[in-house]
């Protein structure tokens, strides 16, 4: 099955995203782009993934849980999970790795926290917009451990990205997958790392960067659904 996705989408729980990213205002803006796979990568957290997969599900998008990790060697890190329950053992296990540090929302921006009536049930009150301390080693070995796909996130950016403050893409890392922002040629990439699956995705802080039906995957790529089929033809497969 061949869909259209975006695997790395920012509700309001990231202070640095708009306060207009509410499970219903994505699920809806996806919807209205042609999307058939979403996944939600807040920074270090999974506080929204429930409520957006409720949505999802109401509305026939298929949305994954997933998370944007700041590991060690301040990079960014996108890993999808099979189900909320592991999204979960993995945010408390890298929770005991964030320093704890108090957002001050008239400076980062607030980290709302919603039910699936997009209404506001939170703030999350410590800052996540920091590194967790946990090289990207270990942070990689647990994710695969619960069966999460993890990768490294917008490797041709100048900032936060493991080209930027690495190099390289240490083989010792294993990944299989490689995400590239909006900007990139997709193709150049796949060039230069055959061997990799590349992924292009917006990393939307906003309705408006959501993408359009432009990125598409053979499902079944991701490994995420064991032997189930993503459900429900209601999601629709991509003409
Ligand atoms: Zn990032
Ligand atoms: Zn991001």
């Amino acid at each position: 099955m061949k869909w259209a996705y975006d695997l790395h989408i920012h509700t309001a729980a990231s202070p640095c995203a708009d306060d207009n990213m509410t499970p219903h205002n994505i699920v809806n803006m996806s919807l209205l782009k042609g999307l058939q796979l979403i996944a939600i990568t807040d920074h270090q957290t999974v506080a929204n993934c429930e409520a957006v997969m409720k949505v999802g599900k109401e509305k026939g998008l298929q949305v994954l849980a997933g998370i944007e990790i700041e590991c060690m060697e301040e990079f960014h890190l996108i890993a999808l999970f099979q189900d909320l329950q592991t999204a979960y053992v993995m945010e408390e296990w890298l929770w005991e790795s964030l320093p704890t540090i108090y957002n001050r929302p008239s400076i980062f921006g607030h980290q709302w926290k919603f039910n699936a009536q997009d209404e506001i049930v939170g703030e999350i009150s410590r800052l996540l917009l920091v590194a967790a301390r946990l090289p990207a080693y270990d942070i990689i070995q647990k994710a695969r451990s619960l069966g999460a796909l993890i990768y490294p996130a917008h490797i041709d950016r100048a900032s936060y990205s493991i080209l930027s403050n690495l190099g390289s893409i240490p083989t010792e890392y294993h990944f299989d997958f490689l995400e590239v922002s909006k900007k990139a040629n997709i193709y150049d990439y796949q060039k230069q790392y055959p061997h990799c699956t590349i992924l292009q995705s917006s990393d939307a802080h906003y309705l408006e960067d959501i993408l359009e039906k432009e990125s598409i995957i053979e499902v079944e790529k991701l490994k995420l659904w064991k032997n189930k089929i993503p459900y429900e033809k209601k999601a629709g497969e991509f003409q």
